[in-house]
Formats: C-alpha cells, sequence, structure tokens
C-alpha cells in the first residue's frame, strides 16, 4: 500500500468518526468511500467508528470485475451504489451516505427538498430528489440513487437515509453538513405554515453565480493572496 493511499484510509475513517461525533450520523449507520487512482476505498460493513483502522477499509477494483474485493473484511452493504455512481460520475472522489436525523426524516415522508434555501444550488439544481425507495444493499438501489443524483451532488433516499458526492472526502461532507441543515430548516418551515419557495429565477440566478462555490480551494486560495501582496 502507497503512504497516499494509507492517508487516504486514515482520512476515511477520520470523516466517518466526525459525522457520528458531529451527529449527522449514529452507530454504525452510513458509510464512505473514496477514489483511489482505479480502486474505490470503502468502509468495511457493520463496524463501529473507533475501532476501525486503516487496514480494514476494503479495496474495490472500478474496472473489471464487478464487486470483487480487498481486505480482512467485507466491504459496506451499499458498496454497488458507491461504485456505480464512482463509476458513472468520473468527477466524483468522494461519497458520503448517512441516516443524518432531518435528511431522513424528509426522506421517511418521500418529500424532495424544492428551492426553500438558496443554497439548494449547492446541490446543482433548483431540488433535491428523493430517490424511489428500494431495499438497503441491492442493485435497485443503486439504480433509483443514481437517477436521483443525475445533474446533481445529493439526494435524498426514500425511508433510509442520503447521499452526497464532493470531488474529494472534504467536499462530499461539507455537502452532507449542508443538506442535513437545508433538510431541518425545510422541516421547521413546514411547521409554521410552509416555505415561500424561490422562483425558477431566483434560482437560476442563484446557479450563475455559484459555480466553484464552495470550500476553498486551499493552493488557489494561498496562490491569490500572495499576487494580492
Ligand atoms: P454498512 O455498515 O454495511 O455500511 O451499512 C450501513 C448502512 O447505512 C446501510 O444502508
Ligand atoms: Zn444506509
Amino acid at each position: 500500500m502507497t503512504s497516499d493511499e494509507l492517508t487516504l484510509r486514515q482520512a476515511i475513517i477520520d470523516k466517518c468518526r466526525w459525522m457520528n461525533d458531529a451527529g449527522l450520523n449514529q452507530g454504525t449507520s452510513g458509510n464512505i468511500s473514496a477514489r483511489s487512482g482505479d480502486v474505490m476505498l470503502v468502509t468495511p460493513s457493520a463496524i463501529p467508528y473507533d475501532e476501525m483502522e486503516p487496514e480494514m477499509i476494503v479495496s474495490m477494483p472500478l474496472e473489471g470485475d464487478y464487486g470483487a474485493w480487498s481486505g480482512p473484511l467485507k466491504p459496506s452493504v451499499e458498496w454497488r451504489f458507491h461504485l456505480d455512481i464512482m463509476i458513472a460520475r468520473p468527477e466524483v472522489n468522494a461519497i458520503v451516505h448517512t441516516h443524518s436525523t432531518y435528511a431522513t426524516t424528509m426522506a421517511i415522508a418521500r418529500k424532495p427538498i424544492p428551492a426553500c434555501h438558496y443554497m439548494v444550488a449547492v446541490f446543482g439544481g433548483n431540488d433535491v430528489r428523493c430517490a424511489d425507495y428500494a431495499l438497503y444493499g441491492t442493485k435497485q438501489l443503486s439504480e433509483n440513487a443514481l437517477k436521483a443524483l443525475e445533474d446533481r451532488t445529493g439526494c435524498l433516499l426514500a425511508n433510509h437515509g442520503m447521499i452526497t458526492v464532493g470531488s474529494d472526502l472534504a467536499q462530499a461532507m461539507w455537502r452532507a453538513v449542508e443538506l442535513e441543515t437545508i433538510a431541518k430548516q425545510y422541516h421547521l418551515s413546514l411547521t409554521i405554515g410552509g416555505p415561500v419557495i424561490l422562483s425558477d429565477a431566483q434560482m437560476a440566478e442563484t446557479l450563475a453565480g455559484f459555480y466553484g462555490y464552495g470550500l476553498q480551494d486551499n493552493d488557489k486560495a494561498i496562490d491569490q493572496a500572495a499576487a494580492d501582496n
């Protein structure tokens, strides 16, 4: 294993622990994956995150023998959607799946999240879709998730939870936090008479200025700061 892969394995574990500590997930629910060259690294199934070690992270090839894996433990039961998203979306290098409370509440009610806040644009469009229900761990769930994620970077999974994707682990986790926050705000607005939904024109205006919005690219920020001085 290269030192880069070891670092990435540890980063996956750190993000798992962080999402539970932050209240974004609970117990052994949820799972995280990251692209490492021509393999996907994914959390093993049903292992408490505080007991997880880098060598327990499962490696799965992105090409060739679909579903093959190596490691001492079985991959997450959701390896199919992680693998299928990573194969279908070359720009995606990291995937977070959680059962966070408010996103899951919306998913239980099978309510997609409309443009109730301009930050919905973070997910690439005017709404965050809710994927049709399918049994956890199935190819059908993966197909439903891929469909809900078309032109989007996050979706709800009916009666289950949410998925967010990113160009790296930090971006995928940032989106998971944003999605949970919007789900909570949307839920609260429903209890006080319902939200006012932004128009398509208002969202188009937001989306136009949103290209590249998100976490600072550290290298670029440092370069810019140097250029400004
Ligand atoms: P794993 O522990 O197998 O990753 O399953 C958790 C989960 O969230 C299933 O949907
Ligand atoms: Zn799940």
